[in-house]
């Protein structure tokens, strides 16, 4: 655990970020909240989106991840999909699926002709992901075909498909609205069977910022309600929720050829060096190293070796009498821009940033 290094998440800015996406349509929002709501915590934030926003139900990728938050939140009101990691065919977790309030996403043929086939399966809505051209999860319209007559008894309660490219700006005939073609495909299909199709969803955060797939019953923000859905050009006005704060451990001048740290990475030219606390076992990324930092307004680099509990900033010479011991670093702060920035210069995603803050750096909740 770290003091003053912490990860502060402002859950009214959770809020803004939830109302400018239901301002966008009137598709009711599914709010995913899968790999720990994508590093802020999965209790709070789906305690703060059931009790203070009224969510009913909220999306994550397992069953471990439900049924860790109905033990945290006995008593939470919303129901939870699971969309990837069901387990739905394992009988061991199945007592699971008959005491909480979870639903999980059938996403392939097997899974589908299991739930039909057990009876103590009978309660559980059918609900169905189709594979509409990313190609990862999803029946095949070919399966759909195949199975209709049997989902006619008890119809699909919610069908859905997720896009591969949502991120791209959308162009009629691009691969977004191909995989959209074939999902109205999908659900004539079963229509056409005499199987009811009560609900639907299709967008994640690229397609919600683009204004698409706001007709179907609902939408399934994940990345947008927390920071920034895209990296360039950045067309979403929300804002990132966390605020990732560091500080200066020490400070000292090297002369060029130096080496620092472990190995032997020498310093480039004379210049002065800042220490934070923050390594790999803090921010689990392997590309930190040459990652702008700003501290006091003065942009250094990150340099040399990552360590797991540190690493070097290095300055400017001329900037030495700007930054000591104890001044406050923020890593990133609530301005989409510096979290979509710092993941384009270590070749990745702001996603991958905020998932990789690990638990030892403490989550502060500010509401
Ligand atoms: C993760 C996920 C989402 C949310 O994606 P974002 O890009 O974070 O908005 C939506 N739907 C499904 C099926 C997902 O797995």
């Amino acid at each position: 655990m770290r003091h003053s290094s912490y990860l502060e998440v402002n859950l009214s800015l959770v809020e803004s970020n939830f109302k400018k996406i239901q301002s966008k349509g009137k598709a009711s929002i599914i709010p995913m909240v899968k790999a720990d709501a994508y590093g802020n915590g999965l209790v709070p934030v789906s305690r703060f989106l059931s009790s203070e926003l009224g969510v009913r139900k909220l999306g994550c990728a397992s069953l471990g991840e439900a049924v860790h938050l109905y033990r945290e939140c006995p008593d939470l009101k919303s129901e939870m999909m699971i969309f990837s990691d069901t387990e739905i065919t394992s009988e061991e977790w199945e007592h699971y699926y008959q005491n909480l309030p979870i639903t999980p996403v059938l996403h392939q043929l097997a899974d589908i002709e299991y739930v039909l086939q057990n009876k103590n399966l009978k309660h559980i809505p059918i609900v169905i992901k189709v594979n509409t051209g990313m190609n990862r999860l999803g029946v095949s319209l070919d399966e759909l075909e195949h199975l209709a007559p049997r989902l006619k008894e008890r119809g699909v309660q919610h069908l859905m498909t997720h896009f591969a490219c949502s991120y791209y700006p959308l162009k009629n005939g691009d691969k977004t609205h191909r995989q959209m073609d074939e999902f109205v495909k999908a659900k004539k299909i079963l229509t056409d069977h005499g199987v009811e199709v009560c609900e639907t969803s299709v967008s994640n955060s690229g397609a919600i910022e683009q204004g698409f797939g706001m007709n179907e019953t609902y939408v399934r923000p994940g990345l947008m309600l927390y920071g920034p859905p895209s990296v360039d050009p950045i067309i979403w006005n929300g804002h990132q929720v966390s605020r990732f704060v560091t500080k200066v451990l020490k400070t000292f001048i090297v002369k060029k050829g130096t080496p620092v740290g472990y190995g032997i990475n020498v310093a480039p030219e004379d210049g002065y060096v800042a220490i934070i606390p923050i390594g790999y076992a803090d921010l689990s990324v392997t590309t930190l190293s040459g990652a702008e930092i700003i501290v006091n307004g003065v942009k250094g680099k990150i340099f040399a070796r990552v360590n797991m509990d540190m690493s070097f900033i290095f300055f400017n010479l001329s900037h030495k009498d700007k930054i000591k011991s104890g001044d406050q670093i923020e890593i990133w702060n609530h301005d989409n821009r510096v979290i979509a920035d710092l993941a384009n210069q270590m070749k990745t995603i702001p996603y991958h940033l905020m998932c990789a803050v690990t638990h030892r750096i403490p989550r502060i909740y500010k509401v």
